[in-house]
């Protein structure tokens, strides 16, 4: 399997992009590529390309782009909302979020969240880095975090949020999806502590929410959220 890397140059045939430093050293000292390995390159908005590794000097790598290899997709446009977990709880749940197709993570803020967002730099790199294993070619665009109530107070109601809760009547969520239909989605976990009785009125006071149960236990918010995208998509979703 070729590795695939993020570049923030355009990508053409025959026009060459340098390698970052990190980029240098993973290749060169940890992968330990020789002049000539092929990488795939892609960077949000021109495709994925073939390029080759080459050595202009013994500290730099620089990639000669060669071939497209896919197209740019559209868009991903299911959209995760999360309530922060601790540091690293987090980044194993943005990187799951990544890998089930989520385009947009907004972390949110709720009463009871544990977590908080210090680095967002740091948790884009993180969806970045998950992109590049996945295969996905958009680039995950980690959203600054607001609060429940102002998420929901500005929300385009023709996203539909299927919010994940574990006190739901039943315990299948496959027909309460199905009957969401045709809709631009989003789905919503909350944090290790739950949602509070008033978040659960408000949304379920909503038209454009549909509260779905995952099955009789209590899942870590974390195996929720793979567990919810993969309900989604497999039903609902464009699953790309
Ligand atoms: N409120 C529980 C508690 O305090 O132990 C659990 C919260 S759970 C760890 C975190 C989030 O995962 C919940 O807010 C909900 O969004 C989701 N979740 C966990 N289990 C679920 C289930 N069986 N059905 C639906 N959602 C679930």
């Amino acid at each position: 399997r070729m590795q695939r890397l993020h570049v923030a140059a355009g990508l053409s045939a025959g026009v060459p992009v340098d390698a970052t430093p990190e980029q240098f050293n993973y290749l060169a000292n940890v992968l330990r590529y020789e002049e000539g390995t092929e990488v795939l390159l892609f960077n949000g908005r021109d495709g994925e390309w073939k390029a080759s590794v080459t050595f202009p000097s013994r500290k730099k790598i620089r990639l000669d782009v060669s071939e497209q290899t896919r197209p740019q997709p559209a868009p991903l446009d299911l959209q995760f909302l999360f309530a922060p977990l601790k540091v690293g709880r987090m980044d194993y749940l943005l990187q799951k979020a990544v890998e089930m197709g989520a385009g947009v993570l907004q972390p949110v803020m709720t009463q009871h969240v544990q977590g908080k967002i210090t680095n967002l730099d740091r948790l884009q790199a993180n969806a970045l880095e998950a992109a590049e294993q996945c295969g996905i070619l958009d680039i995950p665009d980690v959203k600054p975090p607001v609060k429940l109530k102002d998420l929901l107070e500005s929300w385009s109601p023709e996203r539909h949020i299927i919010y994940c809760d574990e006190d739901s009547d039943t315990q299948n969520p496959v027909p309460k999806l199905l009957a969401i239909g045709e809709s631009r989605l989003a789905v919503l976990v909350g944090p290790e502590g739950g949602f509070s009785d008033d978040e659960r009125n408000m949304l379920r006071a909503l038209p454009y929410v549909t509260a779905i149960p995952l099955g009789p236990r209590i899942l870590r918010a974390d195996t929720a959220a793979v567990a919810a995208l993969a309900v989604v998509q497999a039903t609902i979703g464009d699953w790309r």
